[in-house]
């Protein structure tokens, strides 16, 4: 057996426990690997994309230091989260965002890293403008989702690389949104070196006219590698950490 190191942290008996705690050190070190291989000495953090799994999933993370969290539904996401209100947990939302789903979303989402219309920024704005008068909630950090996709039928979601620059001056001038940066996730089938290679440039073309607007979030369970070697701030991994989802229809 192998020693897990931490097993002071593990609930007795719990074997999911141990489990993720299994998985989630072997992503911690690919992507000290990486780092390290990319002569990079910020770390990228990271996100653990915990949608289709329990609620006692997080909790499980969080006890083993799991600060950040992604969801891509809001039903699931506004579910769990209130069920670990006292949970130490930064959410972030990750997914394709309805404009009437904003309201729900701003009452725990730190971020959304799924932004690709205006319509969006709109509804954001808006909802969490209500949100801070009535319980005084920090901003809500904004990522632009952009389409690496070479295509115009992007069905991995974004907005084309040329309407970056009206969102996030749209972003901008909204009051409690933060720009925080881009998200992309690599086209299906094509190198993701080349597709973060192409985000690096999109996102140095933003930094140009918004310097504080540095995050780069890209990189999932199977091309984490790639997004550090082309400077991804923040990385999204889902099944190498909690196991394989349910197939969605
Ligand atoms: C599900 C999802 C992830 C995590 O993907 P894995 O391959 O499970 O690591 C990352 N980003 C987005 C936008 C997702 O929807």
């Amino acid at each position: 057996m192998i020693s897990l190191g931490n097993d002071d942290q593990l609930d007795g008996g719990d074997a999911r426990a141990a489990e993720l705690a299994q998985r989630l050190g072997v992503v911690r070190r690919r992507i000290e690997a990486a780092t390290s291989a990319a002569d990079r000495t910020d770390q990228p953090r990271l996100i653990v994309v915990t949608k289709f799994h329990p609620a006692e999933d997080v909790r499980r993370l969080a006890a083993l230091g799991v600060t950040d969290v992604g969801e891509n539904r809001d039903q699931e996401a506004a579910s769990k989260s209130a069920g670990l209100a006292g949970v130490d947990i930064r959410w972030h939302f990750i997914g394709q965002l309805q404009s009437n789903k904003a309201k729900s979303v701003v009452k725990y989402a730190a971020s959304v890293q799924s932004i690709d219309r205006l319509q969006v920024v709109d509804a954001l704005g808006k909802a969490i403008a209500r949100e801070q008068d009535a319980t005084g909630r920090s901003d809500l950090d904004c990522f632009i989702q952009v389409s690496l996709d070479n295509d115009a039928g992007a069905h991995r979601g974004g907005a084309a690389p040329a309407d970056v620059e009206v969102l996030a001056e749209k972003i901008e001038s909204a009051a409690g949104l933060q720009l925080s940066g881009l998200m992309a996730v690599a086209p299906l089938g094509a190198d993701p070196e080349a597709a973060f290679e192409k985000l690096a440039g999109i996102s140095e073309a933003l930094r140009a006219v918004h310097p504080s607007a540095a995050a780069i979030s890209a990189g999932m369970s199977q091309d984490l590698e790639a997004a550090v070697k082309f400077g991804a701030t923040h990385l999204r991994i889902g099944s190498d950490i909690l196991g394989s989802r349910p197939a969605v229809g």
